[in-house]
């Protein structure tokens, strides 16, 4: 046996030395912060992903002071912005979810995600879609989450997703991509690799993708 032989490439040195880490809505992963005191666990990020990322867990909900249980709070019409509304109360919540949401995205740029998965269909955290209510009780399917939306215009190159795009294959691919590439432009600059170990880094995330690929 030639002892000599290089070793094979691997994403597993890299990964342990440096993971790449994701920002989740919490819920997604197990924790029990709905409003209902339930979780919404997808099995496919918190089982196989895991393999991969470092989670950053992010409820805005909770981390605004809301408890758990909670009254449901939604997305209602109000002047030229969405409002985010308790109806039960009246209680406005939309100037506390939005510097919330300001702080909570000045962190984590400063701490260093490389993407973020979002629990659709929630007036905090959905991309897209999400129900706005009008003063007559009618309602559109148009609005996005105030979480979500200030994460998105403030860091607009960060990947962002959601748990239902991970269904489809090619989306979830796609997603991975830009994750990858986000992680190897921050590690190449903020590390100042040589272009041996940049060649050895892009190398590792094409083999992470395969693995991807395989599992979802
Ligand atoms: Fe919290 Fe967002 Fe999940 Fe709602 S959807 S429970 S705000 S993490």
């Amino acid at each position: 046996m030639n002892d000599n032989r290089p070793p094979e490439p691997s994403w597993h040195p890299w990964h342990d030395d440096d993971p790449i880490r994701l920002g989740v809505s919490s819920c997604l992963l197990g924790a029990e912060v709905r409003y209902d005191g339930g979780h919404k666990r997808e099995r496919f990020i918190s089982e196989v992903l895991g393999e991969f990322f470092e989670w950053v867990l992010v409820c805005p909900e909770v981390e605004i002071g809301l408890g758990v249980p909670r009254p449901p709070i939604r997305l209602v019409h109000g002047g030229d912005n969405l409002r985010l509304v308790e109806p039960g109360s009246g209680e406005d919540l939309t100037e506390r979810m939005e510097s919330f949401a300001r702080k909570r995205l000045a962190e984590l740029q400063e701490s260093g995600i490389d993407g973020f998965i979002l629990k659709s269909r929630s007036p905090s955290c959905g991309m897209e879609g999400i129900e706005v209510f009008g003063t007559d009780r009618s309602s559109t399917k148009d609005g996005a989450g105030i979480f979500a939306r200030i994460l998105m215009e403030g860091w607009p190159d960060l990947p962002v997703t959601e748990e239902d795009w991970l269904g489809q294959p090619h989306l979830c691919g796609d997603f991975f991509e830009c994750v990858l590439r986000h992680h190897r432009r921050r590690t190449v600059s903020g590390r100042g690799l040589d272009p041996q170990q940049s060649a050895e880094l892009h190398t590792a995330h094409r083999l992470l993708l395969e693995r991807l690929r395989e599992t979802s």
